[in-house]
């Protein structure tokens, strides 16, 4: 599955402000085009992203690393490397690194994993939170960043912790409970200051306590937007995926989101886009449409 990287550096790196950030490309998976489109046929969105035989689209798996003046900031930690062959077919994963690309992707930014202060978990679905953990070599479970903060919606663990059968085969209890028994969570609710220039805002939807991460500097803003758009062909307000657990909600979600990034000139960063880790809303279309280049 090495041809699914082709093009794919490990890193790549722009500026908030005077804040650097770094789209982390910690590998690559394949889902159902169908799910991650929802209601809109496939006509229409298999022009944005071919699917393969098995009609699955390839995906990014692109956490953020952030240059915050007061920390180390790291966001989404990919799949990990715990879930087993089956799995990984399934799923189409390929992240193989030392442990796996994340940690390769956070070295080419210029830093080591143990440098990150805090984590930074938009929700716990495990191409999000999978890499929060890991299997050493003996098989045993350990938390990637001990050192490390761990930042999660309050509501988002309860809810991960609920286990319903709609939800459960993306909760994985191995991906956020060892953060628990460490004592590492810093649960908070609602919108919520992390460290200078990085916030979390609640932009639920895909699950009912997802967030996005806002990095400001300077005047400059950046959204890392995470699920309520995974990617650029993601835009328009009724593009919304099938696994969204409440896709209404996700529409508002959107409509408040592009109203601000329209208005204040956002940079906003997506986390599943196979070829686009950002752009810019476009002010001259009344459809979302990033500046082309
Ligand atoms: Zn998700």
């Amino acid at each position: 599955m090495t041809d699914s990287f082709e093009g794919l550096p490990l890193s790549r790196s722009t500026a908030v402000g005077s804040i650097r950030i770094h789209g982390i490309e910690a590998g690559v998976q394949l889902l159902d085009g169908g799910a991650m489109f929802g209601v809109v046929p496939k006509p229409l969105w298999e022009r944005r992203i071919p699917a393969d035989s098995r009609n699955r689209i390839p995906l990014a798996l692109r956490c953020l690393l952030i240059e915050a003046p007061e920390a180390l900031v790291l966001v989404d930690t990919g799949v990990g490397n715990k879930s087993d062959e089956k799995f990984r077919d399934i799923y189409g994963i390929s992240n193989s690194g030392d442990p796996t690309r994340l940690e390769d992707g956070i070295r080419h930014a210029g830093f080591e994993p143990v440098d990150v202060d805090i984590v930074l978990n938009t929700h716990l679905h495990f191409d999000h939170a999978g890499g929060n953990t890991f299997l050493d070599e003996d098989g045993e479970l350990h938390v990637s960043f001990p050192g490390a903060r761990h930042v999660v919606q309050k509501g988002e663990l309860d809810f991960a912790r609920s286990r319903n059968e709609r939800i459960r085969a993306s909760y994985i209890p191995d991906n956020f409970e060892p953060v628990t028994h460490s004592g590492l969570w810093d649960l908070v609710e609602g919108a919520a200051e992390i460290t200078k220039g990085v916030s979390v805002v609640p932009t639920p939807g895909h699950t009912p306590f997802h967030q996005s991460v806002m990095i400001e500097s300077d005047g400059d803003v950046a959204c890392y937007l995470a699920d309520v758009c995974p990617t650029s062909a993601h835009l328009p307000l009724p593009w919304i995926m099938g696994y969204d657990l409440e896709p209404l909600v996700t529409l508002e979600s959107k409509r408040g989101l592009w109203q601000r990034a329209r208005a204040e000139d956002w940079l906003l960063i997506f986390e599943h886009d196979p070829r686009t880790p950002w752009g810019r809303l476009d002010p001259a279309e009344t459809a979302p449409k990033l500046v082309a280049g």
